[in-house]
């Protein structure tokens, strides 16, 4: 064991909040050993900002409750911890665990229940990564460091403390953090692990619950490295586990949406881990909607149950929670009424709770090159940006241009006549093209009675269906909450 400088790493009490400094300093006081590990150490040694930090003590979770009292909860029964309320902030305060004891791990090695106290040279030899056992003391000022971990952090790689295999075996999460490690830390993944990271290694992750494995897609997809992370989570073969039906393929539209995620991280922006999800998905939606359309269902109800068929399939790798579920499908329906908005119910929807993030999405569908958006991405962008008057006049120029396009397109007139396409907002940008635009054949555009949408909607239903003749009711859409009867 190496006692290193903490000063001599860039490390100062200074650089903490003080809630951690208060709940190490109180422990210690209590004549408790107490350090912060973990996470919070390795990113201040990387220079980066942690985002939080745990403690580790060599108090049980009851004595730590005696500590703080009524600011202390224990929580967790797999791993017994507990939460101390400093202020707004909680501290997760750890005890030191020893060997987990055989007879509660499952027959595939997976540790079932663990909460067997131990010295911190016991607490050490169980965490994943050599980075991620530095024990830092910050009135010391001392890090202590058991495996030579600085070494790692000098030469930016990622090793598993013990046999990598079995600490695979022991937890199969593990490869996960392994792929959010390298991608976040731009670290290199040891010879030994990537020697032992087989598809058939990969196969344990079926053994997680789906659950802890949401909780996992989670912190992938918000770690602000998610352009990273995509092609390692298909290389190592983990995309097949954590997304079965999803094709194991970065597209351009998941590819721009993984860049717009880390670039909102970055800014500090909030993002909606379910906004991913609906991207990832977003193709095998469509190519189940299109199965319902040839059954011949009508196109809302497709769409509703395409929506619950993929996010059902989905839920036995990842459960997706409830309310994060209907936000999917609720950006996905977004999509259909900002294709073709009624004109009035343009202002409505602008307004409705799940616009911004339907918006979103649409415009990224755009810009990765998505022809069936029609342009309609730019068109509401523009929109958003204009002032009231300014709205009310392309909302009438809007509806009128409408209703002449639904007139013209009774009378078949002559070619010259044909183009009643809506005018676009604004000037066409550089590097798009709205596909409204006059190349477009106009002879095809002028037979049907609404612009042409997606392959995903009308286009194949006979004119005469029932969903087509129902009569429309003008409803406030910012009170509807889009389900499958809508
Ligand atoms: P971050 O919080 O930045 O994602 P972290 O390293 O702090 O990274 P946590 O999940 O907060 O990750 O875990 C805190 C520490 O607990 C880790 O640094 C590691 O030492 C230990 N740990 C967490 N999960 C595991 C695991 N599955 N196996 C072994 N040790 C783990
Ligand atoms: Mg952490």
């Amino acid at each position: 064991m190496h006692t290193l400088r903490a000063s001599k790493y860039g490390l100062s009490i200074k650089q903490l909040p003080s809630s951690i400094v208060e709940v190490i300093d109180a422990l210690t006081k209590a004549g408790y050993d107490a350090y912060i590990v973990g996470g919070g150490v390795r990113d201040l040694m990387l220079g980066l900002h942690p985002k939080d930090f745990d403690a580790v003590t060599n108090a049980t979770p009851a004595q730590v409750k005696e500590v703080f009292g009524r600011r202390c909860r224990i929580i967790g029964r797999r791993f017994e911890l507990a939460h101390v309320y400093v202020g707004r902030d909680l501290i997760e305060v750890a005890t030191f665990r020893a060997p987990p004891k055989k007879a509660v791990t499952s027959a595939q090695g997976m540790i079932l229940r663990d909460n067997n106290w131990g010295t911190i040279e016991q607490d050490f030899a169980r965490r994943d990564f050599s980075i991620n056992a530095l024990y830092y003391q910050p009135r010391k000022g001392q890090v202590l460091d058991f495996c030579e971990a600085i070494h790692d952090i000098k030469k930016k790689t990622l090793r598993l403390l013990g046999e990598p295999a079995l600490r695979f075996e022991e937890d199969p999460v593990r490869m996960l953090r392994t792929l959010r490690f390298a991608a976040k830390l731009n670290f290199e993944i040891a010879d030994e692990i990537v020697d032992i990271f087989t598809p058939e290694m990969t196969q344990l992750l079926r053994d997680v619950s789906p659950h802890r494995l949401y909780d996992e897609s989670q912190k992938l997809f918000t770690m602000g490295h998610l352009q990273r992370v995509l092609p390692l989570l298909i290389d190592f073969g983990v995309w097949k586990q954590l997304f079965a039906e999803v094709r194991p393929q970065v597209t351009d539209f998941i590819e721009l949406a993984a860049k717009n995620t880390d670039q909102r991280i970055q800014i500090g922006k909030t993002i909606n881990p379910a906004f991913f999800y609906a991207v990832l998905l977003w193709d095998n939606f469509l190519e189940r909607c299109e199965y319902y359309y040839k059954k011949g269902v009508v196109p809302a109800e497709a769409r509703a149950q395409a929506a619950l068929d993929v996010l059902k399939r989905q839920s036995t790798r990842t459960v997706i929670p409830r309310f994060a579920e209907t936000f999917i499908r609720e950006v996905w329906e977004m999509q259909t009424r900002l294709l073709n908005p009624k004109p009035q119910q343009i202002q409505a929807l602008a307004g409705h709770a799940r616009f911004r993030a339907g918006f979103d999405f649409l415009l990224l569908r755009e810009k990765s090159g998505d022809r069936s958006t029609e342009g309609m991405g730019q068109w509401w962008d523009a929109y958003q940006n204009m002032t009231t008057d300014e709205k009310e006049k392309v909302i009438a120029q809007y509806n009128r241009q409408r209703a002449k396009k639904r007139r013209t397109a009774v009378v078949v007139a002559d070619e010259s006549e044909t183009h009643t396409e809506i005018t676009p907002l604004v000037e066409e940008r550089e590097g798009r093209r709205r596909s409204r635009s006059p190349s477009r054949n106009r002879g095809e555009a002028q037979q049907t009675k609404r612009p042409e949408r997606p392959d995903t909607t009308l286009s194949d239903l006979d004119q005469n269906h029932p969903i087509l003749k129902r009569k429309r009711v003008q409803r406030d859409l910012s009170q509807v909450i889009f389900g499958p009867t809508q």
